[in-house]
């Protein structure tokens, strides 16, 4: 066994190792978009590396040839298709189209030409350039780049940059040997394989990182998100309001909490059932979350709980956008309701007072949102009285929705 065909045989491994990797996450992911075209490049990869090792033994080995360039311009396009469908950009699904064929073709008939020609050579790896460089271009376009995109952008226009310099790798190291079966047995075989195998696995490790960033960016999404307003749940919130409070005592201004609960609500569950509570839950959500001021942080704290933080709004301001939520509420008719019949919710407002933590705002605005309550529910109330602050809050019982 040469050098040559010892790494190829490496980079047998290396392609089944990836295309397992990524076939794993294609079936852990339900709805995986990229890493099944990420297993099928690496697939694509081990056909290839199949033809290297059938070409010496080939009487006539132009199919043998063709077949691995094809091969391999799949595994490049692969890489390319499930790179611009990761960044959601369009797959120019024609222009990688006409150039396989187009490359097939040209290969075909390139096999008679001398091997290290650079027709010949440039008619094999130009077309491998062209789907690094077009990998390269989709990440590059994107707005917010991270590190992690950074390092792909390098490592395909590294690889592009190889492609393109294997004429002048051939000429250095001596030629690509006398046929298709002499390849395996030169030092370009050598060069030209190891320089594959460390590029294969420095990509497939970054794609495979991106993957795994993107299912933990998607499940922590989710583990902060409520799943039937869609808001932020109480993790969520209280993660970004403690960031918000931080950023606030380090003059970020000032800082408001409103805190709502929907009125008489039990009653609405009771007389026209819980999917039609989870209606009106779902209608007080859209409401908030429809042209929110800037920076709040909105969300489903509980049952029919909610809670809006606003940094840099002081309690005037806070109150002014209560109070604009509680009457668009208390007019919105909801359908799943009789026509005639709306729903109201109570309103609790504190300012944070610059010391103090997350939970004593809860407090002071869940005092306030009592006070509201207890004065007959749909208004808003200021925790601005200190007396407030010492109050406890009861669960109070009231009638269902209201007529208009
Ligand atoms: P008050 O005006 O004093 O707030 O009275 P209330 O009836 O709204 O208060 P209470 O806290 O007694 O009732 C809240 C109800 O919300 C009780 C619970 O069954 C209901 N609830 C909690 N989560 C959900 C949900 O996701 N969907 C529905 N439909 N109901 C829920
Ligand atoms: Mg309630
Ligand atoms: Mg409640």
């Amino acid at each position: 066994m040469t050098g040559a065909s010892f790494i190829l045989a490496i980079n047998l491994f290396i392609a089944a190792l990836f295309a397992l990797a990524f076939l794993l996450v294609a079936t852990t992911n339900r709805a995986d978009r990229v890493a099944g075209w990420f297993s099928l490049a690496y697939v694509f990869g081990l056909a290839y590396v199949g033809s290297e090792f059938i070409l010496p033994v080939q009487g006539d080995p132009r199919f043998a040839y063709t077949a691995g360039f094809a091969a391999f311009f799949g595994a490049m396009a692969s890489v390319a298709i499930g790179i611009a469908r990761r960044y959601r950009s369009p797959v120019p699904y024609v222009l990688i189209g006409v150039t396989a064929v187009a490359g097939i073709a040209a290969n075909w008939l390139a096999f008679d030409l001398p091997r290290d020609s650079l027709l010949r050579m440039l008619t094999y790896q130009a077309p491998y350039a062209m789907m690094q460089t077009l990998a390269a271009i989709v990440v590059l376009r994107t707005r917010r780049r991270q590190p992690m995109d950074l390092g792909l952008i390098a490592l395909f226009g590294l690889s592009a940059v190889q492609f393109m310099s294997k004429p002048l790798i051939a000429v250095l190291s001596g030629g690509s040997g006398s046929s298709a079966g002499d390849y395996i047995f030169t030092t370009y075989a050598l060069f030209s394989q190891s320089l594959g195998a460390v590029l294969q696995v420095a990509t497939g490790l970054l794609m495979l990182m991106l993957l795994v960033r993107d299912m933990l960016v998607e499940v922590t999404a989710r583990s902060e998100t409520d799943p039937l307003s869609g808001l932020l749940n109480r993790r969520g919130f209280e993660d970004r309001a403690l960031a918000a409070l931080a950023q606030s005592g380090t003059g970020g201004g000032t800082v408001s909490l409103v805190t709502c609960d929907l009125d008489s609500f039990k009653a609405i569950n009771d007389s026209f059932g819980h999917d039609t509570g989870d209606q009106v839950i779902m209608a007080f959500a859209r409401l908030l979350a429809d042209s929110p001021p800037q920076r709040a942080i909105i969300s489903r704290i509980g049952g029919e709980e909610f809670a809006v933080l606003l940094p840099g709004t002081p309690l005037a301001a806070a109150r002014l956008y209560a109070e604009t939520i509680r009457a668009a509420f208390a007019a919105l008719p909801i359908a799943a309701l009789p026509q005639h019949m709306r729903c109201t919710a109570s309103f609790g407002i504190a300012e944070h007072d610059g010391s103090g933590s997350l939970s004593d705002l809860r407090r002071r605005a869940d005092a306030a949102l009592y006070v509201s309550k207890r004065a007959g529910r749909d208004r808003v109330s200021v925790a601005t009285d200190p007396e407030l602050d010492a109050m406890p809050r009861h669960p109070l019982k009231g009638t269902a929705g209201r007529s208009t």
